[in-house]
């Protein structure tokens, strides 16, 4: 068992400084990685070093590799964690990191290589006993054989990218007639946005949510389940608001299904947090893929389970067994995520700038994770997520009363951001009643004349 003394957080924003709170608590040193165009950033002046790895372009920063692991060196960490995006995902950053000796606080880099191929990460999830949306076993490139496997699920049909990413690279296709040019198209926009040509083809569920299990693996062939997140209300395939636990969800299929999903886990040897994404419709899961490191969400999971999901991955980088056993996780009450971005909440065009005026909401069961301050200024180089307003409450409605009450209190000023769009949004009677589907929220923003 090792311990990590310093340890040197590969990312910026809100999840830096989540990562240094849990570092700083846990008697851990940190040091910061900036941009120059993040030098003024929160987690820059909270950590308890600093140092500069290029320009603003991610491109030549928070993604190049060789200036971070100099950055490591120099200032002797002996971790690095990667966050969620930029590298995090990265099996060979990975790689060259445990090469340098410094723990890398995240799965093994055969892990993240293999479920980030679609292809590769659905004939896995299939061997490990995961219900899959019907569809091609694996890469198709030939269109007779396309058609035969499209006839055989039964249209509409959906073309992916095998390294599709971020909700792009997908073709939805209705008709027979239009497979081939689909196909085509799918291919030649997969192969100049991600450098790969292969997709594979699914059966498109028509109306169904997103449901995602968090798990945590010990890498020696233990894991657990810390239950589901619905992710359902999205604009583009991107996350606006996430809510644990799913409104729709029951205690038995969570267990069931968090069972199948951490004994998959475990067959797999898997290390660290991970999250196995399923589309749900009527009663029936279907894996879509799994992402190899901390969500966005994770707070929403931390709300109902009490657990540091943070604090948790770098225990088990230590080499420290799972806190929990599956029998003592504890799900108690509910937990909704705001994701609130720099951006017209009308047109979504971004709106960095000068924050002249800030204000955090408070109180009990409210937490904002945000690098805010009065006086900053918001980049335009990288993702428009500001800040992440969660709220606890016994029940989903006691939650859905105390995010309203959060969201009034809150102020930016200066930047506009989407706050008015989740004060709408909970003013919605469908979304009280949580019934909502991944297609409704683009539905109720063009009926808001968004
Ligand atoms: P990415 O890695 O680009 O995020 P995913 O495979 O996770 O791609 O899919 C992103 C979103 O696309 C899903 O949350 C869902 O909204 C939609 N989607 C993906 N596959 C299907 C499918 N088979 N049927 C219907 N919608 C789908």
């Amino acid at each position: 068992m090792k311990q990590i003394k310093k340890l040197l957080i590969a990312n910026r924003g809100e999840i830096a400084l989540r990562i240094h709170r849990a570092c700083h608590e846990m008697g851990i040193k940190t040091v910061a990685v900036h941009s120059t165009a993040d030098a003024d950033a929160m987690h820059v002046r909270l950590a308890d070093e600093a140092i500069c790895i290029g320009p603003p372009s991610a491109t030549d920063s928070y993604l190049n590799i060789p200036n971070i692991i100099s950055a490591a060196e120099i200032s002797g960490a002996d971790a690095i964690h990667p966050g969620y995006g930029f590298l995090s995902e990265n099996a060979q950053f990975a790689e060259i990191v445990e090469l340098h000796n410094i723990l890398f606080v995240g799965p093994k880099p055969e892990h993240i290589r293999t479920m980030g191929d679609k292809v590769q990460a659905k004939r896995t999830a299939g061997a490990l006993g995961l219900p899959l949306v019907p569809g091609s076993d694996g890469a198709i490139s030939d269109i007779a054989e396309a058609k035969r496997i499209a006839d055989e699920i039964g249209y509409p049909v959906i073309i992916k990218a095998a390294s599709g990413g971020g909700g792009r690279g997908m073709k939805v296709v209705t008709d027979a007639e239009d497979l081939e040019t689909q196909m085509q198209q799918a291919g030649s926009e997969a192969k100049a946005a991600f450098g790969d040509a292969t997709v594979y083809m699914e059966k498109y569920l028509g109306n169904p949510r997103h449901i995602e299990f968090q798990i945590f693996g010990d890498g020696e062939g233990n894991a657990i389940h810390l239950g589901e997140r619905d992710c359902s209300l999205q604009r583009r395939h991107q996350k606006v608001l996430e809510e644990a636990p799913s409104p729709i969800i029951t205690a038995e299929e969570r267990e069931r299904m968090g069972g199948i999903v951490a004994k998959a886990m475990a067959d797999m040897g898997y290390r660290g947090a991970g999250t196995i994404e399923f589309l749900w419709e009527a009663g029936e899961f279907y894996f879509i893929e799994m992402n190899t490191r901390l969500q966005v969400e994770h707070p929403v999971t931390e709300m109902i389970t009490g657990l540091d999901l943070v604090r948790e991955q770098i225990r088990i980088a230590e080499g420290h067994p799972l806190t929990l056993r599956q029998e003592e996780v504890q799900f108690r009450g509910h937990a909704i995520e705001c994701r609130i971005n720099a951006e017209d909440p009308r047109t979504f065009a971004p709106s960095p700038g000068l924050v002249k005026l800030y204000h955090a909401p408070g109180g009990m069961h409210v937490r904002v994770d945000s690098g805010l301050y009065a006086g900053y200024r918001v980049p335009p180089y990288y993702d428009s997520m500001v800040a992440k307003l969660i709220v606890y409450g016994a029940t989903r409605q006691g939650a859905l009363r105390r995010l309203r009450r959060a969201l009034e209190e809150m102020v930016i000023e200066g930047v506009t951001t989407t706050i008015p769009l989740h004060r709408a949004l909970l003013d919605d009677p469908e979304f009280q009643e949580g019934a909502y589907t991944i297609k409704w929220l683009e539905e109720w923003l063009a009926k808001q004349g968004a």
